[in-house]
């Protein structure tokens, strides 16, 4: 595995592989790497010629008073991880490397990052999307491979590949969970014991959630009545940022479940901040389409 630190010589090799008719899948990540990411490493290995793998925590993407001082890192862990995976690259630049002084430049996706997570940490999606364009334009991949477990950052990413006509196809990869449910992530390792064990409150919170919309409630206030309240019932939970039914593509709140929705949640153990969220397809059964749709529900998540 070849690890390169400088960006012009990223963008050079990148370069000569596509001249080669190489295809590079890229995932970007901030490193404490997990099942999670190489997950989203294994797919982009069996899509692609070359794989690229970028560390870097990205400090426009954390606010002042966030955890960017203390964000998990692991490079020789990592690294390691990243060779038993048979990666091709590994680009590690330097903060300076990639915001040189007077750095003024940025990319926004309006209308999407103010919703949810951007509710609570402004600036946080500007921060994404601009250092995820600056690593496309160096490491130019075929595909860029990101996990469902943040699909805020997925839409908006699709969206900004999109109206910027990037020549990037973005892969969405399901979300991998620990053996009671709870989505792996870097910030996990924050949580104590008990903590711990009160974070499986979230995935079991959106499973029942799912189970609720398949038994044929597709109302958004009772969905988010049975939420709160299941949510509630664990003591550590410090705050419930949000916890509802949104539209797949514009993120808003939806009235009812219709084709496809997102059940997320983003919450509080101590202080830790934990997100996750499951799709869920309603779907009418074959032959009762002219039943009344909560009765012939089911649903794919
Ligand atoms: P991060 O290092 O947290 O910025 O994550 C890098 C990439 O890995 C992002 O696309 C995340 O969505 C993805 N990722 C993080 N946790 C998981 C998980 N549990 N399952 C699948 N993908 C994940």
């Amino acid at each position: 595995m070849e690890i390169i630190r400088i960006p012009r010589i990223m963008q050079d090799t990148a370069k000569g592989h596509s001249l080669r008719g190489r295809s590079i899948g890229f995932v970007p990540t901030m490193g404490a790497l997990h099942e999670g990411h190489l997950s989203l490493v294994r797919r982009a290995k069996s899509e692609n010629d070359i794989t690229v793998v970028s560390i870097f925590v990205n400090p426009l993407q954390f606010s002042p008073s966030e955890d960017f001082e203390r964000y998990p890192s692991d490079y020789e862990g990592d690294s390691k991880k990243l060779k038993g995976e048979e990666v091709d690259i590994l680009f590690m630049p330097d903060i300076t490397m990639i915001y040189p002084e007077g750095f003024s430049t940025h990319v926004e996706v309006e209308n999407l990052s103010e919703k949810l997570c951007g509710l609570f940490r402004p600036g946080h999606f500007r921060g994404v999307t601009t250092v995820v364009t600056k690593l496309f334009n160096v490491v130019k991949p075929t595909r860029a491979y990101f996990g469902q477990k943040d699909f805020q950052q997925c839409v908006i990413i699709k969206k900004m590949v999109r109206h910027l006509n990037m020549d990037i196809e973005v892969v969405v990869c399901p979300t991998i969970r620990e053996s009671d449910g709870l989505a792996m992530s870097s910030r996990n390792s924050y949580l104590n014991k008990e903590e711990r064990r009160a974070a499986s409150v979230i995935s079991r919170c959106l499973a029942q959630t799912i189970e609720l919309i398949k038994s044929g409630i597709i109302d958004k206030e009772h969905i988010k009545r049975f939420m709160l309240a299941k949510l509630s019932e664990e003591p550590l939970v410090t705050e419930i940022q949000y916890a509802s039914v949104y539209d797949a593509e514009n993120l808003d709140e939806v009235e009812k479940v219709g084709k496809e929705a997102i059940v997320a949640i983003a919450l509080k153990i101590g202080s830790t901040r934990l997100i996750d969220n499951m799709l869920v397809k309603v779907l009418i059964k074959p032959g009762e389409e002219s039943r009344d749709a909560a009765e012939s529900l089911y649903t794919d998540t």
